[in-house]
This record gives structure tokens, C-alpha cells and sequence, in this order.
């Protein structure tokens, strides 16, 4: 896709409207978003990044809980976090999610392609994932630079 300066929440408020269907089933979305969250980014790229964070708290969650995303504006970059009410993630499973075909759901639910190319993505970008997790609770952070070096 083209490096265009687009903002975060336009892309990440029309992610929440294609789940719209799974959200209504019981979950509450609280939005923390910083006024400026516009970035030069390819926001088509990115755009798989908020789906799969988005889609993955859901399913965590099984469409019952907390759904909170907050945009933060740094100096120089954007933080883009993703959190849930889910069961969380056990540490032998935090150490590889980010690893290709790793996933711990059932045939047809996931493939586990998603984080890697999430990460593969946010690295294009010259930016970084994380994820912290206790039980009851995960967040997936991104950081991206305001303006980053387009490959
Ligand atoms: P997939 O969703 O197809 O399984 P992903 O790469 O998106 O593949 O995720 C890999 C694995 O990471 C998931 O199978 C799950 O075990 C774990 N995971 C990802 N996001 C969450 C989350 N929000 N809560 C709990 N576990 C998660
Ligand atoms: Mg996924």
C-alpha cells in the first residue's frame, strides 16, 4: 500500500465497525485517544495489525468483557494499545506468540500467522510490539515513529 499521512483512529474506529456483530454480543469498548494521532504510515499494512489485535481480544475474551484502546502521542512517536479482559496469556505461550504458526486455538479459528505479520508489519515501520499479561488482563502495545524512514 502507499505511505500516506492518515489517522490512527479513523483506521482503528472502522476495525470496531466490522466487528460490530461480535462486539454487541457483550462487550464494552472504552476509547482513550490522544487529539493528534495522525501518522505516516502504509494504513492499509496496519490495518491488518488493528484487526488481528482487535479480533484476538475478542476471542480471549470470548465477545464477553472489556475492550480498551488507548492512542498515545510521544514526542516523536504514536502508542497504539490493545487490551482485554480475557483469561491472558501463560508465559510459556507470551514467550512465542510472535513466532509464525504458533497459536493455541482450534482448526478454522486461527492460524497463528496473525501476530507474526503483525510484528513483520510494525517493523516496516521502524516501530515495535509488545505484550504484557496477567491473568484477567492483556495488552498488546505498538509503537511507531511519527515519521519513519519509508523502506
Ligand atoms: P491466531 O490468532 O491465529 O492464533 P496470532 O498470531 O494472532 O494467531 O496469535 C497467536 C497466539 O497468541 C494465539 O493463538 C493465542 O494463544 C495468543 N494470543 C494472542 N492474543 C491474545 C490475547 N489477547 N489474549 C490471550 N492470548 C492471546
Ligand atoms: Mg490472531
Amino acid at each position: 500500500g502507499q505511505w500516506v499521512s492518515g489517522s490512527v483512529e479513523e483506521n482503528m474506529e472502522n476495525v470496531l465497525t466490522l466487528y460490530h456483530n461480535l462486539i454487541k454480543r457483550g462487550v464494552q469498548v472504552n476509547r482513550d485517544f490522544a487529539e493528534d494521532n495522525t501518522l505516516v504510515a502504509d494504513h492499509d499494512a496496519l490495518n491488518q495489525v488493528w484487526t488481528n489485535l482487535v479480533h484476538n481480544a475478542l476471542q480471549a475474551m470470548d465477545y464477553q468483557g472489556s475492550l480498551t484502546i488507548r492512542l498515545k502521542r510521544d514526542t516523536d512517536e504514536i502508542i497504539v494499545s490493545v487490551e482485554d479482559t480475557g483469561a491472558g496469556i501463560s508465559p510459556e505461550v507470551k514467550d512465542r506468540v510472535f513466532e509464525p504458526l504458533f497459536t493455541t486455538k482450534q482448526v478454522g479459528e486461527g492460524t497463528g500467522l496473525g501476530l507474526s505479520i503483525s510484528a513483520d508489519i510494525v517493523r516496516r515501520h521502524g516501530g515495535s510490539i509488545t505484550v504484557e499479561s496477567t491473568p484477567g488482563n492483556t495488552k498488546f502495545s505498538v509503537h511507531l515513529p511519527t515519521e519513519p524512514t519509508q523502506p
